[in-house]
Formats: structure tokens, sequence, C-alpha cells
């Protein structure tokens, strides 16, 4: 029988999507090894949200190329976050590629092989039109896609047959679930040099387009919450502009749903969050992880903040440390910023925070954010 080994950089994401190109792959007669020298085909699962995730891919491949120096080696499929270059692009960078697969071809529905037996993680939506300015992912996994509800809920109810009592409902964007946007004319608005204005930028954030009725996202968790067996929901990423009111009043009154809830700040300064284009502003997040703790008190808060952003003042990471102390996070992952080629930030602000201020801010933000806490640190999703 051929055999294959899958090497997964990155995210949950990407974790869960492997999961389901392993069921691709087993249902195509392949069994999996969990050495790659072993293989006949490996397959990367790429992250590209820093270089030096790029990096480890690269080094991967240098150790592949050298353990089968003179003779032959396996075969290679390169998928994820790198596939935000062109066929032309990725074949000079990593000549050792055979073959490219864009995760969409593997499908929502193809049977994923989970290796954990109580938890699972379910992709519900894929692809992002919020268009955040540092970030690649509208570009590597292109427009937001979201799962037919009977589809999730169908694999749910199969879990919890088979014995799993915790999910994990993933999206880049998981609570605009259900809300498919249009975002290719703002995509060359902002891959535009001439049409690009900092002052001007057109928000594709959802919360532009409020639902009148029930959010989406609010109606699947209610059907998921309905099977039996099913004990604890979580979701990841949610973004704060599709945080709606209902939302937060159906995770209080639903003992099913974590009280974690991870909401991406990046920022604490508005000047920042607009270069951004995060579509909210400092007093509008504190607002609503206010208006969350009232109503659910035993709500506990994670983010993600991106230190040393173009342009970031002192008085900018001032801001955001006063933010991230008004929240008081129970978790922060914090990124130093790096330029992604591709995304808009690469393309129209210089990278002019020195490494040096990046690392200070960085150990600052960590020790507040991070370890002050560590007592009380809640289960990561
Ligand atoms: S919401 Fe912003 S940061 Fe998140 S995936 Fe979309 S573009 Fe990237």
């Amino acid at each position: 029988m051929p055999s294959v080994f899958i090497n997964t950089f990155g995210c949950q994401a990407n974790k869960s999507d492997s999961e389901r190109i392993l069921g691709d792959y087993l249902s195509r007669g392949y069994v999996e090894v969990d050495n790659w020298r072993l293989a006949d085909e490996i397959v990367i699962n790429t992250c590209s949200v820093r270089q030096s995730a790029e990096d480890r891919v690269t080094g991967f491949l240098l150790n592949v190329d050298k353990f089968f120096a003179g003779s032959q080696r396996p075969k290679i499929i390169l998928t994820g976050c790198m596939l935000h270059f062109n066929e032309k692009e990725i074949r000079t960078l990593l000549p050792q590629i055979d073959e490219i697969l864009p995760i969409g071809e593997v499908g929502f529905n193809q049977k994923a092989i989970r290796k954990e037996k109580d938890k699972a993680f379910i992709p519900i939506s894929s692809g992002c039109n919020s268009f955040c300015t540092f970030c690649i992912v509208p570009f590597s996994r292109g427009r937001e896609r979201s799962r037919p509800i009977d589809d999730i809920v169908r694999e749910v109810a199969e879990l919890s047959k088979e014995g799993y009592t915790e999910i994990t409902l993933l999206g880049q964007n998981v609570n605009s679930w259900g809300l498919e946007k249009v975002g290719v004319a703002l995509r060359k608005m902002f891959m535009d040099k001439d049409t690009f204005n900092p002052d001007i930028i057109p928000s594709n954030q959802s919360q532009y387009f409020k639902p009148q009725d029930t959010p989406p996202f609010v109606t699947l968790l209610r059907e998921i919450s309905k099977i039996d067996g099913i004990q604890k929901i979580s979701f990841f990423t949610s973004n704060p502009w599709d945080f709606w009111d209902e939302l937060v009043d159906e995770i209080s009154a639903n003992p099913k749903i974590d009280r974690f809830i991870h909401l991406p700040v990046q920022s604490g300064s508005n000047r920042i969050l607009k270069l951004m284009n995060r579509g909210y502003t400092q007093e509008s997040y504190l607002d609503l992880i206010n208006q969350i703790k009232a109503k659910i008190p035993d709500a506990v808060f994670g983010t993600d903040i991106i230190v040393g952003f173009p342009g970031e003042t002192d008085k900018d990471f001032q801001d955001t440390l006063n933010l991230v102390k008004e929240v008081g996070f129970k978790v922060a992952f914090v990124a130093r910023y790096s330029p992604r080629p591709g995304t808009v930030s690469a393309k129209l602000f210089p990278d002019d925070i020195p490494a040096r201020i990046k690392k200070e801010r960085w150990e600052i933000l960590d020790q507040i954010a991070n370890k002050d806490n560590l007592k009380s640190r809640p289960i990561v999703p």
C-alpha cells in the first residue's frame, strides 16, 4: 500500500484541514506513516503568518533533499497558506514541490481522521473577506465560504454517536458564518497604491451589514446545542465586528457554550487599528468586552496582539498596554509584526520599528498579559 506523511505547520485550522487531507488519502488506499523518510508522498500543510513559519517549510525541504540525495525521494505536495504565492513563485521558492493542492479541493465534507476521541474540531467556514492590512489569509484562502448548516449538524450528530462530547467550530471569522460577503472589489482597491487611502479605508467588516433577524451563527449554535451527548461547544476565531448582541445573549443563556471567548484586538491604538483596517475602535472593543462581562460574569477572554506594526509609537503601544490591563485577558498571543509579501501593509507601510523595540514591547506585553496571569490561565481551545 502507498504511504503518506503529513507535516502540518501553523494554527488549529491547518490541523483540522490535515485531518481531512488524511481522510482523503486513506479513502484512496494509502496508509499513514509517522516518519517522512518512509513515506511515498509527503504533504506539507503550510503557514504564512510569519516569515519564520515559511522558513520552517524551507528548512524541512532542505532536510528531505539532504536525506534523499542521489536516491528516489517521495513525491512532495504543498498546501495551506503558502498558496498565496502563485505557482511560478512557489516553484522558484521551493523547487522540490511536485504538486500543489488547494485546500478547497479536499472539501468540508471529506471524512476527517481524528486522533482525539472526545474532542473534535469542525471547520464551518473557510477564507476571509475582512482584509486586515497585515493578513495574508484573504489571499491565501480566498473569499469566505460557509459550510451548509445541514452538513455541519450532521457531522456533529455523527461525532456525538461516536462518543465525542466537546466540539470546537472553526473559521477564520467564525462568527460571520452564513453572512457571505463580497470582497473582490475591495481587494482590488486595497492592492492598488493609487486608490489606497488609510483615512477612507472602506471596511468590509460585517458590522455594516448587521442582519435584521437572528444572526446565522446564533441559529447554528442553537441547532448544535440540541444534539444529545454534546456537552461543550467552543468556537474560534471570533472577530469583534461580528460579535452581535444576540450572540452574547445566546452564550449567556446556553450552558453548553464555552465561557472562554477569544477576541483578537491586535492593537489598543485607534490610529493603528485604522491602519490595520480592523473596523472597530479601542472604545467600541471595550464596550463589547464590558457588555459580555455584564451578561456573562464567568466569561474569560483571550486575544491576539501585534506589536511593532509600522509607525507604532510609544503612545500607541501604551494604548495597547492600557487596554490589556483594563480587559484583564487570561491569555494573549503576542506577535512581533513581520511584513507578509502580498499584503497591503507590506506594500504600503515601511517596516520601520526596529527589531529591538519590537522585542522590548513583546516582552512587556507578554509579561503583563500572560505571565502575571499564569495561576488562573484557562484552557485555550
Ligand atoms: S479577520 Fe483579518 S486577521 Fe482574521 S483572517 Fe480575516 S483578514 Fe486575517
